[in-house]
């Protein structure tokens, strides 16, 4: 089983990117605020127990919350993992589930963190509480606690998961689409499968990819040809359906290679403010059939037709930082 975290502050977005995270990759989502949620609707006596500290913006006692965790444990079949919101919430609580999952000879595999400023958490919380009304998130006192609560007690988790190599941050503060890319590429990087022995590169295989991407919510698909993780190169197929969209990225370690062996893409180039700097047509009449993008240019593409890419980049798969992520506002 995986155990994946979902981490950041409260409104980063968690909830609304998790159902896309957990279909793709089989992964069951567990919210402990929803779960804390649904026993308070119920009136359940935990959710009696609860409800006052939930709605000053505190945090439940230890031994509620993991008494939950463990029921969703045992209790879940056919997954192939879980993706957990909201929990740990401290680095107590961090210790505990390692513990948890040490007795089930498993352990956290990695926590990916959505990131955004108080400020912003004012304005999603501010706004959330008109439209879902949430009793945590109605009142400016409740918000600067939960805000406060983040800081004290869940923010150094994230120096307990960078300690062990385990912490990924996504930028999210961009629109959703963006802030759900960039998660899916830290995903995509932390759940790699890699090629066995010889890979025919042909129209059998661009098929395959196609009928995949056309089912995923990216609209692309990436075959990796790479055979083992002691592979330090970077290369990559990828199949692009249009209205594919790419979070404008740049990679500051490495040059990018890409060639386009079917189809019609532009490579799209910008500006420190986010504006266009460039735009190359690959395919078509272009006569274009590849580009070499610098180190540090930052970059996106636009798919006019059906494509298929080869990408190359040096080192070994790393994922992209949330400071090379940039966030077009629209
Ligand atoms: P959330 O939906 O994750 O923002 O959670 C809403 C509220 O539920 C929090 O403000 C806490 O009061 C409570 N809660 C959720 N998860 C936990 C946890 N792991 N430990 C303690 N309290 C929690």
């Amino acid at each position: 089983m995986k155990y994946y975290i979902l981490f950041g502050p409260p409104g980063a977005g968690k909830g609304t990117q998790a159902s896309a995270i957990a279909e793709k990759y089989n992964l069951r989502h567990v919210s402990t605020g929803a779960m804390l949620r649904d026993e308070i609707a119920a009136g359940t006596p935990l959710g009696e127990q609860v409800k006052s500290v939930i709605a000053a913006g505190g945090l439940v006692s230890d031994e509620m919350v993991e008494a939950m965790i463990e029921h969703v444990f045992d209790s879940t079949k056919g997954v192939a993992g879980f993706l957990l919101d909201g929990f740990p919430r401290t680095p107590g609580q961090a210790a505990d589930l390692d513990a948890i999952l040490a007795r089930r000879g498993e352990k956290v595999n990695a926590v990916t963190s959505i990131m955004i400023s108080d400020e912003v958490i004012r304005e999603r919380l501010a706004k959330r509480a008109a439209i879902e009304g949430r009793a945590d998130d109605a009142s400016e006192e409740t918000i600067t606690n939960r805000i406060r609560t983040y800081h004290e007690q869940t923010e150094p988790l994230i120096d307990y998961y960078k300690k062990e190599n385990k912490y990924y941050e996504a930028q999210g503060e961009g629109c959703i689409e963006d802030v759900r890319e960039h998660l899916f590429d830290l995903f995509n990087g932390l759940d790699m499968t890699f090629q066995k022995g010889q890979v025919v590169i042909d129209e059998a295989l661009f098929h395959q990819l196609e009928s995949q991407a056309h089912d995923a919510p990216r609209l692309r698909m990436n075959y990796d040809l790479r055979n083992s993780e002691d592979d330090d190169s970077q290369r990559m197929l990828n199949v692009w359906l249009p209205g594919s969209k790419l979070v404008v990225h740049r990679h500051q370690n490495s040059n990018e290679t890409v060639l386009l062996l079917r189809g019609k893409m532009d490579v799209v180039l910008y500006n420190d403010d986010g504006t266009e700097a460039e735009r190359y047509h690959m395919g078509g009449d272009s006569g274009v059939c590849g580009i070499n993008i610098a180190k540090g240019c930052w970059h996106s593409v636009e798919v006019e037709e059906l494509a298929v890419t080869f990408t190359g980049k040096e080192g070994a798969w790393a994922p992209n930082a949330k400071e090379d992520t940039l966030v077009i506002k629209k």
